[in-house]
């Protein structure tokens, strides 16, 4: 362990659009944050190419360039940005307490306030070819992505309530949905099941799995298996959405932080306050309902508001 320990008044965990729309209003407000950028530096918009429905960009921009700038503007106000991973935390439940967290496994940090937007990780099915054409046709995302595909035919795989809503809103902007579940039932609310079934272009197949996914450098199909029968069929598709669910970032977080069944952390009213005074959560790591950059951004926003209210009633 690092015999410095670094005071500071403002931590912010992670770099995707609500930690960089923090670190901007946090540093604006004379805070001088200090933002780690954890694994995936920019955040899961970078592994997408086109980002087409963020406010101000009206020929749409290209997810890494798009964090790059967030980082420049974050930067442009003094936050320093770093690369680093939190690998433990240990929050103060004392109003004004400092809250003591580890980086890398070495270096301490006490922070006076705690803004966390560790995001939350799409999963995948972790098929080669799945990840090959991730990009390419293959999305995690399709309020963001499905508009691509316009008219086009596609498949969704997964069972559950985001699966069935996805499938829908899919079936309204395209030719065709060919929805795979891997059971012989839906996980899905009967609303929800019932929408899927009154939409003429959704086409579900249970016992159904991904075999592969067909294409050189784009999607061009799928090879589906029924997993009872063993029997294979091609279909041809353009776009491939995967929607078997999110896990938020939020391991180093428990038995600190509430956070719900499924591990997003739990913020008070329409605030970003946690259970800790002075630690703040925001984006998809407290969301798991909108998942957007700029709803993400917007609760980042407000959890360098709240903190920095916090700040002011310790002074
Ligand atoms: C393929 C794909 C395409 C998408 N396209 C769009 C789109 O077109 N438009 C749109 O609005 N949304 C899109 N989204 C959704 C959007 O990316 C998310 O809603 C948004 O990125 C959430 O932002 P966030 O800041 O909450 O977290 P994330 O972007 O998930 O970032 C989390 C950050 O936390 C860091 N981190 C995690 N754990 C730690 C730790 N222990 N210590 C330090 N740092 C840590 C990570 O490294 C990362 O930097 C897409 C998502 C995917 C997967």
């Amino acid at each position: 362990m690092s015999d410095t320990i670094e005071k500071i008044k403002c931590l912010i965990i992670g770099s995707g659009p609500a930690g960089y729309t923090a670190a901007i209003y946090a540093s604006r407000a004379d805070m001088n944050p200090v933002l780690y950028t954890g694994m995936e530096p920019g955040g899961q918009l970078t592994t997408t190419t086109e980002v087409d429905n963020f406010p101000g960009y009206p020929e749409g921009i290209d997810g890494p360039t798009m964090m790059m700038q967030l980082q420049a503007q974050a930067e442009r106000f003094g936050t320093q940005v770093r690369i680093g991973l939190a690998t433990a935390v240990e929050f103060s439940k004392e109003v004004g307490g400092w809250h003591k967290v580890i980086i890398d496994g070495s270096k301490e940090i006490h922070a006076q306030t705690v803004i966390v937007s560790t995001g939350a990780t799409a999963k995948y099915l972790g098929l080669p070819s799945e990840q090959k054409l991730r990009g390419g046709g293959v999305s995690a995302c399709a309020v963001c992505d499905g508009f691509f595909y316009k008219n086009q035919d596609v498949a969704i795989v997964g069972a559950g309530d985001t699966a069935a809503e996805e499938a829908t809103y899919l079936a309204n902007i395209c030719k065709s949905v060919t929805m795979l579940v891997r059971k012989d039932t839906f996980r899905a609310s009967k609303a929800m099941v019932h929408r899927v079934e009154n939409t003429p272009n959704i086409t579900v197949h249970f016992n159904s799995e991904i075999d592969e996914v067909l294409g050189d450098d784009v999607v061009e199909g799928i090879r589906m298996v029924n997993n009872q029968t063993g029997e294979k069929k091609e279909v041809a598709v353009t776009g491939l959405f995967i929607a078997i669910g999110h896990k938020p970032n939020t391991d180093i977080f428990k038995g600190q932080l509430e956070m719900d069944e499924t591990g997003y952390l739990i913020t008070q009213g329409k605030t970003t306050k946690t259970n800790i005074p002075g630690v703040f959560a925001c984006g998809d790591v407290q969301d798991k309902e909108y998942r957007q950059a700029i709803t993400a951004a917007g609760t980042g926003c407000m959890s360098a508001l709240d903190a920095e209210r916090y700040l002011a009633t310790l002074e």
